[in-house]
């Protein structure tokens, strides 16, 4: 049997650790690349289109890729804690990985805008919790000032050997396809996820792992795109609130990755996001939390003015789990049916024409 190992061992070579770097890790990774069966046959495309599905790490979402790095190295560095931002999921990561180095987490998070599913995970692995009466940007300024004169690790993706985690996400892909894709499609936040997988398979190329590089794709949602608008968005709207962020850390990374790539930085509204969510949930068995489903909403607008060349391979991260967000899951009022108990109402509610 292979065994189930975390990303550092399976791409030590590619990532800066020593043999004296203790290796804190759940086994993150190796996440599966699912063909949708539901988008081509909606679309009638002349492409393939994968999921990479990262709603399957050990707490939710891509995060644990370079939470296993930060934490690695804040260990082997001596620090005794750790502090980040969070829209939620990097919360959840640190708290859990933060749980099993023994290292103290002190997460700062912004009141009211977190999906219920991210914010029990930070409480129930034990991080010390702070919210704050401000938003994500206003909480990342203030970890910054904090973390810059107390013996505490930064762990937002301004540090460093997160990114360094997440370009692993590129190289299961060019491992698994035996080449890169021809786009990747992906959503953007604080642009630390695009910026990683662009260094990700640039780096594997050099390697000889692929030949090709693909064009990245970024998308951001309509209320909250500063890239795509080119300005600092001082409050963001979104329901995707992953990606709820107004002045992205990795602002220069992404349009390097955009530029160099000869991809685009788009936005998608809350509507086009939703639909993907429904879509992909619905007709392909993937159930993604709202941000990641930028990435899908993204996919269909450029079907629509036919940007994505026939025979090509497509990827599309779905960055973390549906079940995060029960709230928006649940909120849909058309779906919810109540009838008397009794059968002929039931039936008359199934509407039964098989
Ligand atoms: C963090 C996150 C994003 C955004 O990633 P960035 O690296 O900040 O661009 C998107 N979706 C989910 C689910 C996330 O947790």
């Amino acid at each position: 049997m292979p065994k189930k190992i975390g990303i550092i061992e399976r791409y030590a070579e590619f990532l800066p650790i020593t043999d004296k770097t203790p290796i804190v890790s759940l086994n993150e990774g190796n996440t599966p690349l699912i063909i949708s069966e539901a988008l081509p046959k909606e679309f009638n495309l002349d492409f393939k289109v994968y999921y990479k599905f990262e709603g399957l790490n050990p707490t939710g979402s891509f995060k644990d890729r370079g939470m296993t790095m930060a934490v690695s190295k804040a260990l082997e560095e001596g620090y005794k804690a750790i502090m980040c931002a969070s829209t939620g999921n990097t919360s959840a990561a640190a708290a859990a990985y933060a749980s099993r180095s023994g290292l103290k987490c002190f997460v700062l998070i912004p009141e009211g805008n977190i999906a219920k599913g991210k914010l029990l995970q930070a409480y129930r692995y034990g991080a010390k919790v702070i919210q704050i009466k401000g938003n994500f940007d206003d909480a990342l300024n203030l970890v910054k000032e904090i973390t810059d004169s107390h013996p505490v690790k930064l762990v937002n993706s301004i540090n460093p050997y997160r990114i360094q985690g997440q370009k692993t996400a590129a190289f299961e892909i060019v491992d698994e396809l035996g080449k890169a894709p021809d786009y990747h499609l992906i959503p953007v936040g604080n642009a630390g996820n695009i910026t990683a997988y662009w260094m990700g398979y640039k780096e594997y190329k050099e390697h000889g792992k692929n030949k090709t590089l693909p064009k990245m794709c970024g998308f951001q949602a309509a209320g909250s795109a500063p890239i795509v608008e080119n300005r600092i968005i001082e409050n963001p709207e979104t329901i995707a609130t992953a990606i709820r962020i107004g002045n992205p850390a990795s602002w220069d990374g992404a349009v390097n990755a955009r530029d160099e790539s000869g991809g685009l930085i788009e936005a998608v509204t809350d509507e086009e996001i939703k639909w993907a969510y429904r879509f992909i949930a619905e007709r392909d068995g993937v159930f993604a939390e709202p941000a990641s489903c930028a990435s899908v909403a993204g996919l269909i607008k450029l079907v629509k003015r036919d940007y994505i060349k026939p025979g090509s391979t497509v990827v599309c991260t779905l960055t973390g789990s549906g079940l995060k967000d029960p709230d928006i899951a649940l909120s849909f009022d058309d779906e919810v049916i109540t009838v008397d108990s009794n059968k002929d109402k039931v039936l008359d509610a199934m509407n039964l024409k098989l």
